[in-house]
């Protein structure tokens, strides 16, 4: 409904559900737009920053007040002027939290291959996230069997896939989550060697010495703030730090200093943010090996899944409350 203020957290009552009759159902003649059928949609932190209006361009645009937000979606094409997008093909890409959309944009478009698969990990473990954990992990991170490897909101998203290939290369991983429930999943569903609930351990430097006895070789950080503090206190000589996010800055403003800085000097870290938007070029290879390892059942993944779009303010404001339990999104539609 309007831009919010940096230094708050958006709340369910900033968003509103209209209705409307103006839905064109075909692409005008001429365009290479795609009409789709959104089915489901995605809930990601970084659509908190799209909430409040920034004087500079940011790397994704801000919202716009009485238009449909935007996010990642799986669609079904009703109608195509494009010539890679046929009527009944599913596809995934930016789309509108909407039942419809016209994307004039396609450039990011992509054709689901695989639909034997459950088409909403197309905006999850198949998708955006899945990508970003993939590249985050093995091009920023430079993992090596047998290291020690740690991950903050690890039940998330993105944090859970980490913490699987992290598994898969032979690493020792551990992850940090708000609640006993995530703390569970992530040792007896997603196989993390250890986890805590950093709610109930604010002594986080405590909580990591008894995790990582030896230090930690890799840090995936999706949380900044206190934890970075506490795991610079405790990385290894040449570990590496991969910059994901940082969700607990979000809703600051001011951003909260870091105060462990000059480890990255005397351990030799490398310390380095990456976007997943610069990684598209290796989806298709991502897309077949995450597909084969969940097949061979080496991956799985949770999804936390809100039914209809009335839903979506309250799917959206949870992520930074900690509600979601896996990757949060919304089922508009499920064919
Ligand atoms: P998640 O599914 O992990 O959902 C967000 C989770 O963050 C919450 O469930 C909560 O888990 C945790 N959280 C919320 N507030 C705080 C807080 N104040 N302090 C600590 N933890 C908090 O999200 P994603 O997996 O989609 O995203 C994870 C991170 O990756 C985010 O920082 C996101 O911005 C970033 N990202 C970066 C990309 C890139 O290109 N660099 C692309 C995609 C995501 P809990 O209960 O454990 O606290």
């Amino acid at each position: 409904k309007h831009h919010l203020p940096p230094d708050r957290m958006p709340k369910e009552s900033d968003m509103e559900l209209v209705a409307t009759d103006t839905v064109r159902l075909r692409v005008p003649s001429g365009s290479t737009a795609v009409l789709v059928k959104n089915l489901y949609l995605s809930c990601d932190p970084y659509m908190r920053s799209r909430m409040t209006k920034h004087d500079e361009p940011s790397y994704v645009p801000d919202f716009v007040p009485g238009t449909p937000i935007s996010s990642h979606g799986v669609g079904k094409v009703l109608d195509s002027g494009h010539p890679d997008f046929k009527v009944g093909d599913y596809v995934w890409g930016m789309t509108g939290w909407e039942e419809y959309s016209l994307i004039t944009s396609t450039e990011h478009l992509i054709k689901i291959n695989h639909t034997d698969v459950p088409l909403s990990y197309y905006i999850g473990i198949l998708g955006m996230p899945g990508l970003t954990a993939y590249a985050g992990f093995y091009e920023i991170c430079s993992p090596k069997k047998g290291e020690y490897v740690f991950i903050s909101a690890a039940s998330g998203a993105v944090g859970q896939l980490v913490g699987q290939f992290a598994k898969l290369m032979g690493c020792y991983v551990v992850g940090s989550a708000g609640s006993d429930e995530k703390v569970n999943l992530l040792k007896n569903k997603l196989g993390f060697h250890e986890a805590f609930n950093y709610k109930k351990e604010p002594d986080l430097n405590k909580a990591l010495k008894r995790c990582f006895p030896e230090g930690i070789d890799i840090y995936f950080e999706n949380v900044g703030g206190a934890m970075l503090d506490a795991v610079l206190a405790n990385m290894r000589l040449n570990g590496r730090i991969a910059v994901c996010g940082m969700i607990s800055q979000y809703n600051l403003g001011k951003h909260d200093g870091v105060h462990n800085l000059l480890a990255l000097i005397a351990k030799c870290i490398r310390m380095q943010g990456f976007l997943v938007s610069n990684y598209y070029k290796c989806y298709r290879e991502f897309e077949e090996k995450v597909v084969q390892y969940m097949k061979e059942g080496k991956i799985v993944y949770i999804e936390d899944i809100a039914e209809g779009l009335e839903n979506a303010p309250s799917a959206l404001t949870g992520l930074f409350a900690g509600r979601n339990v896996g990757k949060q999104l919304i089922v508009v539609a499920r064919e």
